[in-house]
């Protein structure tokens, strides 16, 4: 499971807020923290945090600290594993839709060859719409799913064609230009049917109703061990039977993942533990085979690999791109370990079972024992595919909940990327939206803290957390399109539960219980208006962590102004939640977290489809207009897109690695274009 920035941190909640359009020019009382004209964000410490901004996107840029502590071998070793994630970096690409690659390589070659006329609209509008595929991997938005919408026209596109020479397919050209054709990346209007609609390249000629029925009868009932099927493959039709397209060597991206496959040949030759080689081993044998019992296997091996500094998340993982969340998008992210700060975040994992007995959960969806759960904040050294230009700030792996019962399960924040964050955000949007000043002071006071411990909490407590009945399937197969956003919201409402209780206070983990506080109210202004801002017009919530923001705010909200919890607030036209009853509510989030975990432990389908669908789905076009309207004064895009540092290797006459550089490249531009020139390993169609 990813966790992206956007839910876990007080004030950054609100800085980085949610909506699709550019917002507003010419800010009407000018901030204090207002950024200057040239978009440029320069952090106290002299580092450049944000470069630019275009369409709904920042720009953003993060480092990593004490690079120089790391022995010689060590950063041998974060440079393979670096390289072998941006090697599949074409995966992921094609997998967002088969033109994907085709469209990017033709506007690439225009982009880079034109030697025309660069002032005109035509060339601004065509250099807007590279950078957003860039920072989406592909024609659509990563968010929202809607197809990207090019602000050129057909004859300008093949008037730069032609005058470059570069050739494009009609189908792909039709991607770009026809809003009808593979209009949304991933459906999630159950009217239709998803996997037609989608316009992911997960399959091809069958629908919904053939996937169910082909994999029901590859899952054997009452398995207590179920591999991941369909994680790693492109289900099709082929002389009418439906066949699977692995993705491994000799299979489909077989040149890109011939690529991943050395780099992490090499990086098991210099691997820091045994562990540490033997789950690089399984991963290699995996790519090879595409057998899911070594995914499987790999997923136990890299689950005990906790050892070393270093470490990685790298294959098809997280499911959220597949309209039935089978099917795992290419990542890579590299992890170097942050001691000190993970230190202080150990008296959580060694209090796992206190938080799980005492949760508001019922006794029989209890774990007796929690196992295993290992959570660390690490620096990331390089992310890729799935994983960026837009990156989490935490992940907890692996996904399968019988390995997770049985070997446990690794959570990581990850501490320079909410760095980068927090040093690009300022609190406008907080002053806009606070109910008053004392919820302003608790969050200036508060929110950074608040943050850190929902995001801790919900990667170690949250997902760890409760258990699956005897004989029910995992929630992917029970929950099916709701798993993501009941299994995000379960976690999120552990973070919240736990976030208002004594025992955090006890532990030392905060200094007082306004910290829960802030993050009460931070959760609220969030879900029920800041994250608006993200939604296109006239569209409904689609992506699931946003969706689950969405229920869990919703009912709270429903529930509150019942029983007085939750004021809601019209001021001057303006719409304000306040909370009045802080205990009161948090016994609302225990109830509502036991009933999550009720459906998740009994794999209650209708149950979740209501919760998510009644209360975390259907936008309010007058609040959402509100909301846009009144956060368009800070001119803040909604969306980030984070540029990687660049690892170059310093070899001696021999060919040897001797040293490992690290650069920060300042313009986004030149590393996506860096990336499309070294690392293009697939065909334009696969
Ligand atoms: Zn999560």
């Amino acid at each position: 499971m990813k966790i992206s920035h956007i839910l876990y941190s007080g004030l950054l909640v609100m800085a980085l807020g949610s909506c699709s359009e550019q917002p507003k020019q010419a800010p009407v009382e000018p901030q204090k923290e207002e950024k200057p004209a040239d978009q440029k964000i320069i952090g106290e410490d002299g580092k450049l945090y944000q470069s630019e901004q275009f369409a709904d996107l920042r720009v953003l840029h993060y480092y990593i600290p004490q690079w120089d502590s790391l022995s010689a071998k060590q950063k041998e070793l974060v440079y393979y594993l670096y390289e072998a994630g941006l090697a599949g970096r074409d995966i992921m690409w094609d997998q967002n839709c088969k033109h994907n690659i085709a469209v990017r390589h033709a506007l690439e070659n225009i982009y880079t060859t034109y030697q025309g006329d660069k002032n005109a609209d035509g060339w601004k509008n065509l250099e807007l719409y590279l950078k957003q595929i860039w920072a989406h991997n592909g024609i659509h938005h990563h968010y929202n799913s809607n197809k990207l919408t090019p602000a050129f026209t057909e004859a300008y596109f093949d008037e730069v064609a032609k005058a470059t020479n570069t050739v494009i397919s009609a189908d792909a050209k039709r991607a770009i230009f026809d809003p009808t054709y593979l209009a949304m990346k991933v459906e999630s209007d159950v009217s239709k049917d998803l996997v037609a609609t989608s316009a992911v390249n997960f399959y091809e000629g069958v629908t919904s109703a053939e996937v169910d029925e082909y994999y029901s009868k590859l899952r054997k009932p009452n398995d207590r061990s179920p591999l991941e099927y369909g994680l790693n493959s492109k289900l099709m039709k082929e002389n009418g039977q439906l066949v699977e397209k692995k993705w491994m060597v000799g299979g489909m991206y077989s040149a890109a993942i011939e690529q991943v496959v050395m780099w992490l040949q090499k990086a098991e030759s210099v691997a820091e533990t045994p562990k540490q080689a033997a789950a690089l081993r399984s991963l290699i044998e995996y790519y090879k085979t595409g057998d899911l019992l070594k995914w499987a296997n790999f997923n136990i091996s890299w689950t005990k690999a906790t050892e070393g500094d270093i470490d990685f998340i790298q294959g098809y993982v997280e499911t959220y791109n597949d309209p039935l969340g089978m099917r795992g998008s290419y990542e890579s992210i590299v992890e170097i370990k942050d001691f000190e700060a993970s230190q202080r975040m150990k008296v959580m994992m060694d209090n796992a079972q206190w938080f799980e007995d005492n949760s508001s959960t019922a006794k029989e969806h209890k774990k007796d024992k929690v196992v295993g759960i290992t959570y660390n904040i690490v620096n990331v050294a390089g992310e890729s595919g799935d994983a960026s230009p837009q990156t989490p700030i935490g992940v907890n792996l692996p996904n399968a909940n019988w390995i997770r019962a049985a070997h446990g399960s690794k959570s990581v924040s990850l501490g320079n990327i909410e760095e980068s964050y927090e040093k690009a955000s300022g609190s406008s949007l907080l002053a806009e939206f606070a109910h008053d000043e004392e919820e302003i002071r608790m969050a200036k006071e508060h929110g950074g803290v608040a943050g850190k411990l929902h995001t801790a909490m919900h990667e170690v407590i949250g997902h760890a957390s409760g258990k699956i009945n005897d004989g029910v399937g995992q929630p992917r197969e029970t929950l099916k399109n709701y798993a993501s956003t009941i299994e995000e919201g379960r976690a999120d409402l552990v973070a919240l539960y736990f976030i208002m209780d004594p025992k955090l206070v006890e532990l030392g983990l905060m200094p007082s219980l306004e910290v829960g506080k802030a993050e009460y109210d931070s959760y609220l202004r969030n879900g029920l208006l800041v994250q608006l801002r993200r939604v296109p017009e006239g569209k409904d919530l689609e992506e699931a962590h946003m969706r689950n923001r969405a229920w869990i705010s919703n009912w709270l909200l429903e529930k509150g102004k019942a029983d007085g919890s939750i004021a809601e607030v019209n001021r001057d036209g303006k719409l304000y939640y306040d909370i009045k009853d802080y205990d009161k509510m948090r016994a609302n989030v225990g109830e509502l977290l036991k009933e999550v975990q009720r459906i998740t432990s009994e794999g209650d389908f209708n149950a979740a489809a209501a919760l998510a669908d009644n209360y975390g789905k259907k936008v309010d076009q007058a609040i959402r207009k509100q909301v846009i309207d009144r956060a368009a004064k800070f001119n803040i895009a909604p969306f980030n897109a984070m540029v990687n540092p660049q690892l170059v290797a310093v070899k001696d006459e021999a060919g040897n690695i001797i040293d490992v550089k690290v650069t920060y490249p300042e313009n986004f531009t030149e590393q996506m274009l860096g990336y499309g020139k070294n690392y293009s390993f697939l065909p334009l169609e696969n």
